[in-house]
């Protein structure tokens, strides 16, 4: 037998996206029911993962460097309310080789932002950061207040904050809303129905399964591998403060210092292969194992034979060019995509959360590269 309840606005997704949204909009009185298919931040999700950086460096971006600005304050805020020390002050330090273009309009970006930061010339960073290898790398730039978000716990804080602020949290799968015009109520998989005024679906790498025939070609979900190397007993060169989270611009590789014990992390931020992000295999390749080996023991140079620890294969959630997209469906009045967070959206959740708000309650102004129209059906990545 079906059920009936009614809300001012129906999240579907509890990754970073949903989750704030939900927060928001709970803060604002809202009535606000979250649902996610599998839990909030689970290990299927984009937003499942132990650990994310949070970072202010975006190039010429200054549209993200802000928005990193403004969900820094957030997460820290939120944080300090609610107890829980899930913002590691680890610095962020990118390193890049003297014809690197985008290193300098990072640091014009952040100057005119007021981010405090340092530039590094090699012979700092040698000194620095002796454990490093630094072949090809001439410049630093490094932000002493960004760091590491703890993700999976982060974003289950947010849903347990948002449930205390009155949001009902369900865990099931919504069926997805056919009809054209203003939208009534969507069905869960069980059979319950959620009416709402609103509706925002916030399903990460799961939009284009979710809305085939929008958003199926627009959204493109990539395989992305995640690696732990164990640290040489006694060893405290790889944590912090020796160690901060640390990105090789050019190559697109990136990690995080020790922590929690897992050791160092490393990630490539190339896109892999597209995936469905319900049934794609957990394990990772033999040939991204090797590529992280090599990777490692060329710029750890003590860490050559060190034992891989842990593993992790999640998925970016990419839009054509990087940008999020963040509009109303083009046939359903009141109902929203709230994702594209294309492997840097984690840090910007208290900041998506917040203009979606602003575009329901205040009919704010919206932002051009955030609208489905400048989604396209080929990718051509601009934003990093
Ligand atoms: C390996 C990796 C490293 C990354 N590193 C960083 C980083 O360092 N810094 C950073 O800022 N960002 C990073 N990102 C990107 C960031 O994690 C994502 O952009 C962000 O987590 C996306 O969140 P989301 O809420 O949009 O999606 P998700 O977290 O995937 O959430 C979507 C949710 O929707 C639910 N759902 C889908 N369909 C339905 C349905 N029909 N019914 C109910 N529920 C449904 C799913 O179960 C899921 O929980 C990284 C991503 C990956 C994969």
């Amino acid at each position: 037998m079906s059920s009936q309840k009614t809300f001012d606005a129906a999240v579907i997704g509890a990754g970073v996206f949903g989750a704030w949204t939900a927060w928001h909009l709970a803060k604002r009185g809202q009535r606000v029911a979250l649902i996610d298919a599998y839990g909030p931040a689970h290990s299927r999700a984009s937003s499942g993962g132990e650990t994310r950086i949070i970072r202010m460096g975006y190039g010429a971006d200054e549209l993200y460097t802000r928005w990193s600005q403004r969900s820094l304050a957030q997460w820290k805020n939120f944080f300090a309310e609610t107890r829980q020390p899930l913002f590691l002050e680890t610095g962020v330090l990118w390193m890049a080789g003297d014809e690197d273009g985008r290193l300098q309009q990072t640091i014009t970006t952040l100057q005119r932002c007021g981010v405090t930061f340092e530039e590094l010339g090699r012979s700092t960073l040698e000194k620095r950061y002796a454990q490093i290898g630094l072949n090809g790398i001439e410049r630093g730039l490094f932000e002493p207040k960004s760091g590491v978000l703890m993700a999976r716990r982060a974003v289950a804080a947010v849903v347990e904050d948002a449930v205390r602020l009155g949001a009902e949290y369900r865990c099931a799968l919504a069926l997805n809303p056919r009809e054209a015009g203003r939208v009534e109520h969507i069905t869960t998989s069980q059979g319950e129905r959620f009416a709402a005024g609103q509706f925002v679906f916030a399903c990460g790498p799961w939009l284009g399964k979710v809305f085939p025939d929008v958003l199926g070609a627009r959204i493109f979900p990539s395989r992305q591998e995640v690696f732990f190397f164990g640290i040489p007993a006694g060893d405290t060169r790889f944590a912090t403060p020796s160690l901060p989270t640390w990105l090789f611009q050019e190559d697109l590789v990136y990690g995080m210092p020790d922590i929690e014990g897992r050791g160092l992390k490393i990630a490539f931020d190339e896109h892999g292969e597209r995936v469905d992000p319900d049934t794609q295999s957990r394990i990772v390749s033999p040939a991204m194992t090797k590529m992280a080996q090599e990777y490692v023991a060329r710029r750890f140079p003590a860490l050559k034979d060190a034992p891989i620890v842990e593993t992790r294969v999640c998925q970016y959630e990419n839009t054509s060019n990087g940008d999020f997209l963040i509009d109303r469906h083009p046939e359903m009045e009141n109902v929203w995509f709230a994702g594209g967070g294309s492997g840097h959206g984690f840090k910007h959740g208290p900041a998506v959360g917040e203009y979606i708000t602003g575009q329901l309650l205040d009919g704010a102004s919206a932002e051009a590269r955030f609208s489905l129209e400048t989604k396209a059906t080929t990718q051509k990545r601009a934003v990093y």
